[in-house]
């Protein structure tokens, strides 16, 4: 028997009932390769990863044996500001909802098993490439301390051609909090169905804001939650320096948990016009966009919630978005520099200086921090020369004018510590700050050697770094 077939799976989606999803039959593609398995995922399942086997992965992500059909969820969205009615699972899978010894409600789905009532005219299939990037993507946030889906395996399948292209393709388990989204809710106010959406909006807040159920105002209350849940999450992206791409309304979870990886990338430089996506031409969802973005998708999500809760007290909710996303992101940057906290002023001082110094260099983001960590000592403490001694080969030319205010102000901000004090920033600095990162160059790397020489160490190799 099969430990992942073995688990005791809930229905929770299922007894919403078949206005939320279609039946649909995932494909058993011929070639199956194990290319990923997640263990680290084991032990929230109660799994013993010894006595998970290859086999166990590659037959629950590749064939689904025993089931007799799982669900393509339905849902709308707006997709760059224009409503969407055609959307909804084309090639994404519920194979089930298992409680973690977390106590936690999660889904288990994959992406690329086929089509659905919902592909229109796509094909249905995940491209390899596709699923070797969600899959370092969710690594990598994970492991920087973002809550997001991730990824139980990937099994390589047979090629397809895509665009008169031949296409690695794959199927990926994913491993999420929840597959419901703004845009289940919004679809449910296009059919103008206020009973469903009550209906939905009780079962969010049961399975995944227990702590608000039956509570006086539980439903103002869960909007209050989830725009502080959004905040803190896109305050996350921003310091680690994480542009996501398309943040439509269909790809916002409920929970506030980040997911569904396409064309997302990490900035090199801190430029705030970076955009991840090629066909972003507007910069829609560019670096800076984010927070913008995301307070827009809440609002959005306002129309549907109204069947049930007040607008003016939604409304008075999202005011707070923009303090709340400030301080989520204020937190994350001073870690990042070895604070855990300052005051107002310090912090913003600092802060903008720091973007300052970031925009106008073109220092590469991830290594300014790199560097901080790994050059810091007490003499820091001492004598702001030493600072700029240290991170001076960092800039060129007139760029160290700036280089040598903020270590200036650096240096001012660490006279005022104790020597205890001090060992605080430098572990700190060590914990916050990650050694590799997922640029551009390095999926790049990763992917020519998969495709050119069908070469998996450089992708296992960097998964083991990420998580140290
Ligand atoms: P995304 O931009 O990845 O969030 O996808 C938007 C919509 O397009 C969703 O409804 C997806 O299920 C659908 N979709 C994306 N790629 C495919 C594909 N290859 N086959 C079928 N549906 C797809
Ligand atoms: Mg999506
Ligand atoms: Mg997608």
């Amino acid at each position: 028997s099969n430990p992942f077939f073995d688990l005791n799976y809930e229905s929770a989606l299922e007894s919403l009932g078949n206005d939320f999803f279609d039946r649909v039959q995932p494909v058993n593609f011929s070639e199956h390769t194990l290319r990923f398995r997640n263990d680290n995922l084991l032990s929230i399942l109660g799994l013993d990863s010894n006595r998970v086997t290859d086999r166990h992965f590659l037959d629950f992500g590749g064939h689904f044996q025993g089931k007799q059909s799982c669900l393509a969820l339905r849902y709308h969205g707006y997709q760059f500001g224009q409503y969407n009615p055609y959307l909804g699972d084309g090639r994404g899978f519920l194979y089930g909802q298992i409680r973690g010894i977390d106590g936690q409600l999660y889904d288990f789905g994959t992406k690329g098993s086929g089509q659905t009532p919902h592909s229109q005219s796509r094909d249905g299939r995940l491209t390899l490439k596709g699923g070797v990037r969600e899959v370092l993507a969710a690594e990598a946030l994970h492991y920087s301390g973002v809550r997001t889906s991730r990824c139980l395996s990937l099994v390589e399948t047979e090629a397809f051609t895509r665009d008169g292209e031949t296409e690695k393709g794959a199927v990926m388990v994913r491993f999420s909090r929840s597959h419901l989204r703004f845009g289940t809710f919004e679809r449910l106010e296009y059919y103008d169905r206020p009973d469903l959406i009550q209906q939905l909006l009780d079962h969010v807040i049961q399975y995944y804001y227990p702590h608000l159920w039956q509570q006086q105002d539980c439903y103002i209350r869960f909007y209050t939650e989830l725009v502080e849940r959004i905040a803190q999450l896109v305050g996350q992206w921003m310091a680690v320096g994480f542009c996501h791409g398309v943040l439509n309304t269909d790809n916002m979870s409920i929970t506030g948990e980040s997911f569904d990886y396409g064309p997302y990338a990490f900035i090199d430089t801190y430029n705030p016009y970076f955009t991840a996506a090629a066909f972003d031409r507007q910069g829609r969802y560019s670096y800076r966009n984010q927070p913008g973005a995301c307070r827009w998708n809440l609002e959005m999500l306002q129309r549907p919630l109204s069947a049930v809760i007040p607008v003016s007290e939604m409304a008075a909710a999202l005011d707070t978005f923009s303090e709340s996303y400030t301080r989520y992101y204020h937190q994350q940057m001073l870690r990042k520099l070895g604070f855990d906290r300052l005051s107002v002023w310090e912090t913003e001082e600092l802060i903008d200086l720091t973007l300052q110094l970031l925009f106008l260099t073109k220092v590469n983001y991830h290594q300014f921090f790199c560097e901080l960590k790994q050059k810091f000592s007490r003499q820091w403490r001492e004598d702001a020369n030493s600072i700029l001694q240290d991170l001076e080969f960092l800039v060129s030319g007139e760029e160290v004018a700036i280089l040598k205010r903020w270590c200036w102000l650096y240096h001012q901000l660490l006279i005022m510590r104790s020597p205890t004090e001090i060992d605080i920033t430098a572990q700190c600095l060590q914990r916050v700050n990650p050694t590799v990162i997922l640029s551009k160059s390095a999926i790049e790397n990763i992917w020519q050697a998969i495709r050119e020489d069908d070469n998996w160490q450089p992708f296992i190799d960097f998964i083991q770094l990420v998580r140290v």
